[in-house]
């Protein structure tokens, strides 16, 4: 058992403020690291000390995990927290930090390594009979190999990479006679993306739901489960809505799949906070999809819901503490739903839309939460996750959160770029989403560009408003000025800069 008092967040944006805050009320100092293009970013400003990696590449910076290591031993760091992506599931990386006497803050080595490669996974889990989609759980590299077993589970079916993520790696094939074309797109995709281009072909699952469980376990091997999330708003097979609890599922669903997802954690030791995936059928009959073992970035929901701070149990359980925590004592209370805050045009297909933030101007009131990376005047880099951050709601219950949520979304004001807000506006409010009675199809289903075109014009009305009303105040003196430009330096920056 070692107690941590200085951590290093290996990671930049809205995570790694996040993380810094649970740090910050445990009282154990933090270190930033960053990019040359972050050097101003609120992480930076937020930590305790703060050291420049490199230039802006991933490659150059957040990703150079022996200079990371090194960083720690000259400032006396005792552990590392990843975030997720960069360096997050890399057993390797993991690995290296243990071995230079530093605490990884997340599962072990072993964990990640099985767990990061889907078809690992499948075979570690298959010893507790989880259900899993009809597939193969090998490898397939040949396209007649490929066709037979396409033909046997039945069209359509999904070729997956076995290393994939971020909704990499994954093509959809409706009959044989697109198979090869579609087969050859999807290994050399997940070559480029994961330097490993091993494919497998499972079921797709039509009008199907992805739901998520948390679950945390100690050293000791104690495993609960944080109830679920539902993510089926996607895009390119990534989520952009999240909420929990699951409007779908009564209390005999909601322990079945827990307790499911507690097997998978306990069959490859897990320990940390991570998140067992599941595709859900019409039938509500569910199926494991892969194991993400990280902190994810809809974990708010779940803190949401359940008062618990994610990140706090990841740091105690990481010191070596037995979790205080039992399945009987959680219970949820309300509902709460996160929406992805990206710098990208929903009515171009989704596309990154950088630049400049403008204006930049957060909700407040009851029951809202923003969790971000930017401020006011800042420029989106390009290098990048497109994400500014996450707007989370929490109500007593889902009608409320629902009604919470338009009303926040109608007081961030973001210029300069274009957003998901206005997309997540839209899906909040149509009537398949009120009612439940949706499905990972919702963008193909019932989006198209069209239905944010009133929403754009009253929002650039809006728009040249705020603008004339900074001009106007730029022009008095300092002192007297009132717009959200001077508040830049909220209260927690001065706090931070006068120590
Ligand atoms: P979630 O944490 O909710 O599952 P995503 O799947 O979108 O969210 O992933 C979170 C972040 O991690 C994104 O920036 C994504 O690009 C990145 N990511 C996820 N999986 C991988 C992977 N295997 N390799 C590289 N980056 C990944
Ligand atoms: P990633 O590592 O990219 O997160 P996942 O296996 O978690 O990959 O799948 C990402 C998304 O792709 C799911 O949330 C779901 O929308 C879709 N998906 C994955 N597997 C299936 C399947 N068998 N049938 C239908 N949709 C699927
Ligand atoms: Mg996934």
């Amino acid at each position: 058992m070692k107690e941590i008092k200085k951590i290093l967040v290996a990671n930049r944006g809205e995570i790694a403020l996040r993380i810094m805050r649970s740090a910050s009320e445990m009282n154990i100092k933090t270190v930033a690291v960053y990019s040359e293009v972050d050097r101003i970013a609120p992480h930076v400003q937020y930590a305790d000390q703060a050291v420049c990696l490199g230039p802006a590449l991933s490659s150059e910076s957040y990703l150079l995990g022996d200079k990371i290591i090194s960083i720690c031993k000259d400032m006396d760091v005792d552990a590392i927290h990843p975030g997720y992506g960069f360096l997050s599931e890399n057993s390797d990386f993991a690995k290296s930090v243990y071995e230079a006497g530093l605490i990884f803050i997340g599962p072990s080595p072993e964990s990640i390594k099985t767990m990061g490669d889907k078809l690992a996974a499948k075979n570690a889990v298959s010893v507790y009979g989880i259900p899993m989609v009809p597939g193969v759980n090998r490898a397939i590299d040949d396209v007649r190999e490929a066709k037979q077993v396409a033909s046997q589970i039945g069209y359509p079916v999904l070729i997956k990479a076995s290393a994939g993520g971020g909704g990499k790696g994954m093509r959809v094939v409706v009959e044989e006679s697109e198979l090869e074309e579609q087969m050859s797109r999807a290994i050399s995709e997940a070559i480029s993306a994961f330097g490993d281009g091993s494919v497998f072909i499972e079921k797709y699952v039509t009008s199907p739901r992805h739901i998520e469980v948390q679950v945390l376990g100690d050293q000791q091997g104690n495993i609960i489960h944080l109830f679920e999330r539902e993510c089926s708003i996607q895009r390119r097979h990534q989520k952009v809505i999240e909420e929990a609890p699951s409007s779908i599922f009564n209390e005999e669903k909601r322990s079945a799949i827990g307790e499911a997802a507690i097997n998978v954690a306990k069959a490859c030791g897990y320990y940390g906070a991570g998140t067992v995936e599941f595709i859900v059928d019409e039938k509500l009959d569910f199926y494991f999809l892969e194991m993400n073992t990280r902190l994810q970035v809809e974990h708010c929901v779940t803190e949401e819901i359940t008062g618990i701070d994610l990140v706090k149990e990841q740091i105690r359980v990481a010191e070596g503490k037995s979790l205080t925590l039992k399945q009987s004592d959680l219970e949820i209370n309300g509902h709460s739903i996160e929406c992805r805050v990206y710098a990208e045009d929903p009515k171009n297909g989704f596309l990154p839309d950088i630049g400049n933030l403008k204006v930049y101007k957060r909700p407040q009131g009851p029951g809202v939460r923003v969790d971000d990376g930017f401020d006011q005047g800042m420029d989106i880099p390009v290098y990048y996750d497109p994400m500014i951050g996450k707007l989370i709601t929490k109500a007593k219950n889902r009608d409320e959160a629902i009604s919470r949520m338009i009303r926040a979304i109608d007081e961030f004001q973001i210029v300069g770029v274009e957003t998901t807000l206005s997309f997540c506006k839209f899906a909040i409010d149509h009537s398949a989403f009120r009612s439940g009675k949706f499905d990972t199809k919702f963008v193909e289903n019932y989006f198209t560009p069209e239905v944010l075109n009133d929403e754009a014009t009253h929002e650039e009305e809006e728009i040249a408003a705020i603008l004339t009303m900074h001009a106007i105040d730029q022009l008095k003196p300092k002192s007297k000025r009132n717009s959200s430009a001077s508040s830049k330096n909220n209260g927690n920056w001065k706090r931070r800069e006068l120590r």
